[in-house]
């Protein structure tokens, strides 16, 4: 998509909209938009950090925390050069939501830096990422916000922070984050938790709508932490995984590519483009593509009503947040296409990290089957939950504002029972 038609599409607002649909569809009054329609806290802060060749560079950092009557507010940090204040409150509010309808007792948050760490050096990001938490600790901590990595994030970048945080505690804390490495608090599954848990939803979406994963055929857009997965889960089902793009290029092959060896020729070369035995392709040609199932597992707004014109799959699994542009959204329903939307489809990332703060309070952790066992269960309810009340509303509604409505059903009704309307 080009980048001046991206422009135009203000994510804040996008999510915002969402918001204000399901107050309206839910009859409830305008105290509970109010309420929900913008962050609690916007915390916006320089992050100065000394380079290696001795030069200070300022970036800046952003945590929203949108909205807490579930519980501690609840989200991922993302380091990305385009990212800025109302990206981050938008993907705060989606917290809220996608929350809500796991059945997990956060409320949502969000964190960025505005930086592209590929032009950083380990200890630049190390010094960067400590600098964060440096300047977020007053407000983060287990009982109070929580984050994750995101895009651009990892194992490492938690653990950073995490150490950060014990030290300005003078104890080891580790609730305070999830995400880590196994040995600093870490939880078993939760590298592969969203993908883990959109490999579920679609598995169950397939089965709804009388498809044979292992006689299907599937495209993702985007092949990192949510999009490598996905192709592993979806591929150990049968499911061929014929195109895939990066932020670099892409790659084709009707016979199918090999997840695994794609994933290691991108850690080597940066991209999934070049590689051997597949065609070039691009993200326009990989939504076009003739398959069943299509991950948009990269950035927002990627599905545009132009882009959407072109689907020709029969489920999209959102393993992104905020893929679809609410006019994008509109085609691919007229074309009679299940978006199974992103608080619903990449809400397994936050199940295991809920998991894992729960083993982090308790100091005491589970085996690796009860994490899969547990994941699979609660995403098989919350996909029958969304998917049930989908059906029971008009033929109109989607299931994304089905998910909407069912978790501001939720959120209105403590929030209420909390005094905070009504
Ligand atoms: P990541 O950084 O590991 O991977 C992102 C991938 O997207 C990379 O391969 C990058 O090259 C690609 N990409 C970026 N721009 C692109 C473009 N224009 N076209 C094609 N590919 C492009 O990030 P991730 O953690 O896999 O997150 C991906 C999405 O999933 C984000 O929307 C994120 O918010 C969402 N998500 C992630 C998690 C998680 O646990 N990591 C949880 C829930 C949702």
């Amino acid at each position: 998509m080009d980048a001046q038609a991206k422009e135009k599409i203000n994510t804040y607002q996008v999510a915002q909209g969402r918001v204000k649909r399901a107050v309206e569809q839910l009859d409830l009054p305008d105290d509970v938009y109010e309420w929900l329609k913008s962050p609690d806290r916007l915390v916006e802060c320089a992050l100065p950090v000394e380079m290696d060749n001795g030069k200070v560079r300022v970036f800046t950092g952003y945590r929203a925390q949108h909205n807490n009557v579930m519980g501690p507010y609840k989200g991922g940090i993302r380091y990305h050069p385009d990212v800025d204040a109302d990206e981050t409150k938008a993907l705060s509010i989606w917290m809220t939501f996608k929350c809500a309808v796991a059945h997990v007792p956060f409320g949502g948050g969000k964190g960025a830096i505005a930086v592209n760490p590929r032009e950083l050096s380990v200890k630049e990001l190390e010094r960067l990422s400590r600098q964060y938490m440096q300047a977020m600790a007053p407000v983060l901590g287990p009982e109070k916000d929580i984050p994750a990595p995101d895009v651009n994030t990892n194992a490492q970048v938690m653990a950073w922070m995490a150490d950060e945080y014990c030290k300005i505690r003078q104890f080891n804390d580790f609730g305070v984050i999830t995400g880590k490495p196994l040995d600093v608090g870490g939880c078993v599954g939760r590298e592969t938790a969203t993908a883990r848990g959109t490999f579920y939803a679609v598995r169950e979406a397939a089965r709804v709508k009388n498809i044979e994963l292992d006689k299907s055929c599937a495209a993702i857009q985007g092949y990192g932490n949510v999009g490598y997965f996905a192709a592993h889960f979806l591929n150990q089902a049968g499911c061929r995984i014929v195109a895939v793009t990066d932020s670099s290029g892409g790659a084709y092959n009707p016979d199918g590519l090999d997840p695994l060896a794609l994933k290691e020729y991108k850690n080597e070369t940066g991209s999934v483009k070049g590689f051997p035995g597949s065609d070039q392709i691009t993200t326009e040609e990989l939504y076009a593509m003739d398959c069943e199932i299509i991950i948009p597992a990269a950035l927002e707004n990627q599905i545009t009503p132009e882009i959407a014109s072109t689907v020709k799959a029969k489920i999209v699994g959102e393993g992104a947040n905020g893929p679809t542009t609410p006019e994008g959204d509109k085609v691919l329903n007229e074309r009679g296409v299940l978006v199974v939307p992103d608080i619903l489809a990449n809400s397994g990332g936050v199940i295991v990290s809920y998991f894992e703060w729960v083993q982090n309070n308790y100091n005491y952790y589970w085996p690796e089957a009860q994490i899969e066992e547990q994941l699979q269960r609660k995403m098989m309810e919350a996909f029958s939950q969304i998917y049930d009340y989908h059906c029971e509303c008009s033929d109109e509604t989607t299931m994304r504002e089905a998910a909407f409505m069912y978790a501001l059903k939720r959120l209105a009704e403590v929030m209420k029972v909390r005094g905070w309307w009504g």
